[in-house]
């Protein structure tokens, strides 16, 4: 499944053609891929050809283009990966992709006729025209965008750690409220966006937390590192995830292992605690799994 990094790969990949590009021809093979869009195909093609797309936005795993303004409300493409949703960038007139089910045809001034190609195998990801609403603290909406606007679709979803506007008094005083284990809480995108379980895992692990300590219960102290972890997990995750980074051909892979080598407690089941050398455990949480050490992260 797409995470942070992959998805800010996706979207700093598809910056440099989007922006200012105009929309020339749009095609949908599939209107499952328009599960989230109000309107069917042929609305979708007639509402985004000769329109501009101004820059590509990203919060969590959220991307969205924001559309030139066509007089009324301002609007984006909003685009939901799901499990396994990818957006490439192709030549034009460039064969259809396995699983291909929209394609725009762009045109950049610097870069000429490109086609931006939605793909998604298992048909859970989506794109929409959506409106843009404006963000409640007045800053930008998301990376790669200045517009202090989110798609609406996005605006229950909270800033991630790494976005500048993200609120940490705002972050610890959720901790603070919540009886719940300490990683339902990180994993809460009305919290927090972005941090999905191997995040959680890797920064619990490292802030020597135990994942189902009541957030409440974390001290002042505790809770700030817990989220200068996140960060630093989150970082690592995106430089690594930077690595694939191709300006002209972005690709998404859902697969495991680009960032697999730097886990200290995630997948490591039985395998020595890089700190302490006791084993990894795994326990259920949540229809999936927590990986911890039992000996460094006690808590509760
Ligand atoms: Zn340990």
């Amino acid at each position: 499944m797409p995470e942070l990094p992959e998805v800010e790969v996706v979207r700093a990949g598809l910056a440099p053609a989007v922006t200012g590009a105009l929309v020339t021809g749009v095609e949908v093979l599939d209107e499952r891929a328009l599960t989230r869009h109000t309107g069917g195909g042929t609305q979708f093609e007639g509402a985004l050809v000769g329109r501009r797309t101004q820059s590509a936005a990203r919060r969590g795993k959220f991307l969205w283009l924001p559309l030139e303004e066509s007089g009324e409300d301002a609007e984006c493409l909003v685009a939901h990966l799901g499990m396994s949703g990818q957006l490439l960038l192709r030549e034009p007139g460039a064969p259809c992709e396995r699983h291909e089910r929209i394609r725009l045809d762009i045109h950049h001034p610097d870069h000429g006729d490109l086609a931006v190609v939605f793909a998604d195998q298992r048909t859970f990801g989506s794109l929409a025209i959506d409106v843009l609403v404006a963000t409640p603290d007045g800053a930008a909406g998301g990376r790669g965008s200045r517009l202090a606007a989110v798609p609406s679709q996005v605006r229950h979803i909270a800033r991630d750690p790494l976005d500048p506007a993200f609120s940490d008094t705002g972050f610890r005083a959720a901790l603070g409220r919540r009886a719940s284990a300490v990683k339902r809480v990180l994993l809460d995108q009305t919290v927090a966006s972005g941090i999905g379980n191997i995040y959680a895992d890797e920064a619990l692990w490292a802030a020597r937390i135990h994942p189902e300590t009541p957030a409440l219960a974390l001290s002042s102290r505790a809770a700030g590192r817990l989220l200068g972890e996140v960060r630093t997990v989150l970082e690592k995750a995106l430089a690594e995830g930077g690595t694939s980074f191709d300006a002209q051909y972005v690709n998404v892979n859902g697969q495991a292992g680009y960032f697999a080598h730097s886990l200290n407690a995630y997948g490591r089941t039985g395998e020595p605690c890089p700190r302490c050398g006791r084993p990894i455990v795994r326990v259920a949480f949540m229809n999936r799994s927590s990986h911890f050490c039992p000996a460094c992260q006690r808590g509760r």
